[in-house]
């Protein structure tokens, strides 16, 4: 009998789901409930050939997921038949409680809350899905997968900021780390690939949120997410790296409040402060085109990502693999081109018949000669978040 895990991600006004046989990583059926709270509220359930659009008001969480349950039995696959042992909630902050996926009992929930300081955009909606599925599925184990888990151990001198010793033990303030689910995935697939445990790898996830890490031999050593998803990486709407003190000078300034600036480079910066876009393919699309503002955007962007290459390549003393991942890094053969255009004078030679063919598997891009394997790895988080609620049932 084919058991399914239901994957949850809840946002404050959407909530994804897939329903995922563990085993094969086949994805059952998905949707997702967008506009939650909004008049134009919209569902869209995926299940086989079949896609069904609901446009309706859906006022909160609760009237969403029921929503789904109800077109889960109206339209497929039939829940008393989906064999279903186990939802797994995708959860941006477990701070230091949790190296490792985790049941969901009410003090977990009660940790989870604990940490909605640390994640103010996610964690509260992330609960909002959790109490809700947990109301409407109560007889199936829910467990809770964090983004942070992977780079919990991070080693000391890669997860502490050189900041007053007080104030950062107060505020739980440390490099947390995030995306640790896709990086996990990415890194283990590719020793599982190439049959190698001790590999030093390099995993770029460039998505609209953007982060890479360094891993020696399974372990993830650094990463470039902090105490938020706001450091490192140029992404779509976020600064990345940014001197802090660019923050009391707007306030200065300006007068803009804490929450003002928050907005400003979370939401207003990276390719869309710099262009008005914050999707890659308009960027690119642009770039071509001749503005020049693109063009820098572009060039901020592969320069920050060789930084962090050579930075995490220092660290570990070399590096064997670098890998692609999520939406830009998966499909955007051009950037690909460029990155490993900059680490020619370190041996890297890109094979470009390999690199310019659409990629859906894990593919290596990189000649025979190349001194580092660089590699494409689609990423598939959600399977992650399905195959770690397993190892709890
Ligand atoms: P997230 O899950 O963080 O929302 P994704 O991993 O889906 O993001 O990545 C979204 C990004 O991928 C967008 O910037 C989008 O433009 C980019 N992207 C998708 N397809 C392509 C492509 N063919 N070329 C360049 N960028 C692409």
């Amino acid at each position: 009998m084919t058991q399914s895990v239901l994957v949850i991600n809840s946002g404050s006004s959407s909530l994804k789901y897939q329903l995922i046989d563990p085993a094969t990583g086949a994805s059952i059926a998905k949707g997702l409930v967008e506009r939650i709270g909004e008049e134009d509220g919209h569902i869209r359930h995926h299940y086989g050939v079949t896609t069904v659009d609901v446009n309706e008001a859906v006022p909160d969480h609760e009237v969403g997921l029921r929503e789904v349950l109800r077109l889960f039995n109206a339209v497929g696959p039939n829940l008393n038949d989906a064999h279903i042992v186990a939802v797994g909630h995708r959860v941006v902050q477990g701070g230091k409680y949790f190296s490792g996926p985790a049941l969901i009992t009410d003090e977990v929930r009660r940790l989870i809350d604990d940490l909605c300081a640390l994640a103010p955009l996610h964690n509260p909606a992330h609960l909002k899905g959790i109490d809700v599925a947990r109301e409407l599925l109560p007889d199936i184990p829910h467990v809770a997968v964090f983004d942070t888990a992977f780079f919990q151990s991070l080693p000391a001198d890669t997860a502490t900021y050189a900041l007053d010793r007080a104030t950062a033990e107060k505020y739980a303030i440390r490099r947390y780390g995030a995306h640790g689910t896709s990086h996990q995935y990415v890194s283990s697939l590719v020793s599982k690939m190439l049959g190698q445990s001790t590999l030093k790898q390099i995993v770029l996830h460039l998505g609209n949120g953007a982060s890479v890490s360094a891993i020696d031999s399974g372990h993830a050593v650094d990463t470039s997410m902090g105490l938020t998803p706001l450091e490192g990486l140029v992404m779509g709407t976020r600064t990345g790296d940014i001197d802090p003190a660019v923050v009391f000078h707007i306030q200065r300034q300006s007068g803009m409040s804490a929450d003002e600036v928050d907005t400003l480079f979370n939401k207003k910066s990276g390719l869309k402060g710099l262009t008005g876009e914050n999707d890659m393919r308009a960027v690119r699309q642009m770039a071509t085109e001749g503005n020049k503002d693109a063009r820098l955007a572009l060039d901020i962007y592969v320069t920050r990502i060789i930084k962090y290459i050579g930075s995490y390549a220092a660290e570990m003393g070399g590096v064997d693999v670098i890998s692609f991942t999520a939406g830009i890094g998966e499909n955007d053969a051009a950037l690909r081109a460029e990155v490993c255009k900059r680490l020619a004078p370190f041996g890297v030679e890109l094979d470009e018949d390999a690199n310019r063919e659409r990629i859906s598997e894990p593919t290596t891009i990189s000649s025979r000669n190349s001194s580092v394997r660089i590699m494409v790895v689609p990423t598939n988080e959600e399977l992650a978040i399905a195959r770690q609620a397993m190892t709890l049932i």
